[in-house]
C-alpha cells in the first residue's frame, strides 16, 4: 500500500504500517493534552494504542498463519489507523476454509483476552469497573483495559458485516448451500446495510465507525463483482479471449514512433519485440511519461517494461484473472506449444466479462 513503511518480517510476511498511523498518535496525544493530562498520563496513552496495535498484528498474523496451513501465501499485513489489512495471495474458496481462517483472527483476541485475564483482578460490578477505568489508562488499570478491548475486537470482528471476519463466516455458511458468488451477493447486502448502520451510529458516538462503514461498503461491493466475474469466467479459457492481433514496435525504435502509433490506432499496450522476438511490453501512461521526461529521440527498450508474462492458452481464466487484474497496464503473452500465438490485457478480459454478463442477462429476458 502507498505511504506505508515496513517494521519487519514474520514468517516470512512483510509488515507494514500506514503513515496515517503517526496522526492517529498525534490525536491521542491532542486529546489527552486538551483534557488537561500530565506526560504521564499521555505516555500511558500512546502506550496503550501501541499495545492495541501489536494485537491488530497478532489478529492478522492469525489469519495468514492459519491460511498457510491451507497452502495459502499472505503477501504482506498492513497497519491502518482502523485496524490490520492482511493481503492473502487468494480467498480460500473451500467454505470449511474460509470459515478457519476467518475465525482465527478473533480466536487471537480471545486467547489474548484470557491469557491477561490470568493477571487481572476483574471487577465484581460495573460501578467499580467504572471507577478503576475513570481518569484515564494508567499503570495499574492498563491489562484491565487490554483485556476489555481484546473481548470487544472479537465481539466486533465478527459481527456478519461482509468482509470483516464475521461476514466471512456468513459467506462459508451460506456456500455450503449456495453457489459461492450468491452467497457473496447475499452476505454482501447484509454487510452494506450493517455498514450504513455503523455509519449512521458513527455520528452520534464514535467517527472511526464512519471510516469502518465506509470501507464496508466498498470492499463488499469489491467483492461481490470480483467472484462475480469468476463465476462468469468458469469454464472459460485464455484461447477464449485473447487477442490475435496486436501492435508491435522495435525495441530500437524512438518514442516517437510510437506517439505514431498511438494515435493512430485504438491500441493502448505493445509489444516490444527485437528481431522478432518479445522482449518488452510498452503502455500508453510510459510512451507519455518518457515523452515528457526524455523527449521523443529515446530509444523503446530504455522505457519498456522487461518483465514478461506468460499465459498458456489453456489456462483456465478464473485461476488467472487476479494475475491479469494485478498487471493492469500491461500486455500478457499467450503461448500455445513454446509459441507466442497472441496476448491479452485487462481491458479485454472485462470486455468479455461484459459481454457474457448481458448474454446471460438477455437469456433471463426471453
Ligand atoms: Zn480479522
Amino acid at each position: 500500500m502507498k505511504g506505508s513503511f515496513k517494521l519487519g518480517t514474520i514468517a516470512g510476511i512483510g509488515m507494514f504500517i500506514h503513515w496515517t498511523f503517526a496522526l492517529l498518535i498525534a490525536f491521542i496525544v491532542y486529546i489527552n493534552y486538551k483534557a488537561g493530562n500530565n506526560a504521564t498520563q499521555i505516555i500511558w496513552a500512546v502506550l496503550f494504542i501501541l499495545s492495541i496495535f501489536v494485537t491488530v498484528l497478532l489478529h492478522e498474523l492469525g489469519h495468514a498463519l492459519t491460511a498457510k496451513k491451507f497452502h495459502i501465501n499472505t503477501k504482506d499485513i498492513t497497519l491502518l489507523p482502523i485496524g490490520g489489512l492482511a493481503r492473502l495471495e487468494r480467498i480460500p474458496e473451500k467454505p470449511s476454509e474460509e470459515l478457519i481462517v476467518a475465525l482465527a483472527g478473533p480466536f487471537v483476541n480471545i486467547l489474548l483476552a484470557l491469557i491477561t485475564s490470568l493477571f487481572i483482578r476483574i471487577p465484581d460490578n460495573s460501578e467499580e469497573l467504572i471507577i478503576i477505568l475513570s481518569g484515564g489508562i494508567n499503570g495499574s488499570n492498563f491489562l484491565l483495559n487490554f483485556f476489555i478491548v481484546n473481548i470487544w475486537l472479537s465481539i466486533f470482528n465478527l459481527i456478519p458485516a461482509f468482509p470483516m471476519d464475521g461476514g466471512r463466516v456468513l459467506r462459508a455458511l451460506l456456500s455450503l448451500k449456495l453457489k459461492r458468488h450468491v452467497a457473496t451477493k447475499i452476505a454482501a447486502r447484509i454487510g452494506q446495510v450493517m455498514a450504513i448502520g455503523f455509519i449512521l451510529l458513527g455520528f452520534i458516538s464514535n467517527p472511526f465507525l464512519i471510516v469502518i462503514g465506509i470501507f464496508i461498503i466498498m470492499g463488499a461491493q469489491i467483492e461481490a463483482d470480483l467472484t462475480e466475474s469468476k463465476y462468469i469466467l468458469k469454464s472459460y479459457k485464455v484461447r477464449d479471449v485473447l487477442m490475435k492481433q496486436y501492435p508491435t514496435i522495435d525495441s530500437n525504435e524512438k518514442v516517437k514512433k510510437a506517439v505514431e502509433l498511438l494515435l493512430d490506432s485504438q491500441y493502448k499496450n505493445f509489444l516490444v519485440t527485437e528481431n522478432d522476438e518479445p522482449v518488452g511490453t510498452l503502455n500508453r501512461d510510459q510512451i507519455i511519461l518518457a515523452l515528457t521526461e526524455k523527449g521523443e529521440n529515446v530509444a523503446i527498450h530504455t522505457i519498456m517494461n522487461k518483465a514478461l508474462i506468460f499465459l498458456h492458452a489453456d489456462a483456465l481464466l478464473e485461476n488467472v484473472f487476479e494475475l491479469v487484474y494485478e498487471n493492469k497496464s500491461n500486455l500478457i503473452l499467450v503461448t500455445e506449444n513454446d509459441q507466442l500465438i497472441g496476448t491479452l490485457d485487462t481491458e479485454n478480459l472485462l470486455e468479455f466479462i461484459l459481454i457474457n454478463e448481458a448474454k446471460s442477462k438477455s437469456a433471463y429476458a426471453k
